[in-house]
C-alpha cells in the first residue's frame, strides 16, 4: 500500500487515491485469542483509514469506535483464521456491515486502485469487474459517500487557495492530521510475539515522539 505524504510545505493530501500496490504488511502481531486485540496494531498498519471506502478515523464523531477489524476471509469462510494477522485488514463499520460474511476481492493482494478510481466530482469508476462487484457490494456510490468525498475534496481546494489562512489550517488539520490517541505499540505485548520483529518502533506513535510525523497525510 503507498504511503501518502504531506507536510509543512509538502503536496497536500489526496485521500481518495487508492493504492495500486499490493500492501507489504510492516507488523506481524501473533497468538492474541481475541481479534479485537489486533486493532490497534491495524490502525497503525492500514493508517487510521477504511481500506475499502478510504473514509479515515478523523471524519467520524467517535473516531475508531467507527472502525472494526475486518476479516479478508470472512469468519464463516475460513473460522481457522479468525486470529491470523495476514487475514485481518481495517474497516469502517460502514463498509465491514455493508459485506457481511460475503468474501470480497483481497484489499491486500488486489491493490484497490487497480480497480477503481475516484473521480474529482467525488463519484467513483470502476476500471474492472471486481472493482464494479466491489462498488456494488459496499455500496461506495450511494450520494452520502459522494457527497463526504466531495466536502474533503473542496476542503483541499479551500487549503490550496487558503495555505496561511489559519482557520482553514484548523480545519484541514481536524480532517487530514494524524488522530491524537495514535496507538503505542511498544508497549502492547502479543502472546506470540511479532513477526516482523522491532515494527513497533516504526510506528506512527513512535514517529510522533521522535518528532518526524508529518503534520497531515
Ligand atoms: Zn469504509
Amino acid at each position: 500500500m503507498n504511503f501518502p505524504t504531506g507536510g509543512v510545505g509538502e503536496e497536500l493530501p489526496d485521500p481518495f487515491a487508492y493504492p495500486r500496490e499490493a500492501h507489504q504488511r510492516r507488523h506481524g502481531p501473533v497468538g492474541y485469542t481475541n481479534h479485537q486485540a489486533f486493532k490497534p496494531w491495524l490502525r497503525d498498519e492500514f493508517m487510521f483509514r477504511c481500506v475499502y471506502c478510504l473514509f479515515r478515523e478523523a471524519w467520524y464523531p467517535d473516531r475508531h469506535a467507527s472502525f472494526s477489524v475486518d476479516h479478508i476471509a470472512s469468519q464463516v469462510s475460513a473460522p481457522d483464521r479468525i486470529c491470523d494477522y495476514a487475514n485481518m485488514v481495517y474497516a469502517c463499520t460502514r463498509c465491514n456491515s455493508a459485506r457481511q460474511d460475503v468474501d470480497v476481492l483481497d484489499p491486500t493482494t488486489s491493490p484497490p486502485g487497480v480497480h477503481l478510481r475516484v473521480r474529482g466530482d467525488g463519484t467513483i469508476a470502476a476500471l474492472t469487474a471486481e472493482g464494479q462487484d466491489l462498488i456494488d457490494q459496499l455500496g461506495l456510490d450511494v450520494e452520502s459517500l459522494v457527497r463526504v468525498r466531495c466536502y474533503y475534496l473542496d476542503l483541499i481546494a479551500l487549503k490550496r487557495e487558503h495555505p496561511d489562512d489559519a482557520r482553514v489550517d484548523r480545519l484541514f488539520l481536524q480532517s487530514f492530521g494524524y488522530p491524537d490517541d495514535l496507538p503505542d505499540l511498544t508497549r502492547l505485548r502479543p502472546p506470540g510475539g511479532n513477526l516482523r520483529e522491532g515494527s513497533e518502533s516504526t510506528s506512527f506513535h513512535s514517529r510522533r515522539a521522535e518528532g518526524t510525523l508529518r503534520r497531515y497525510y
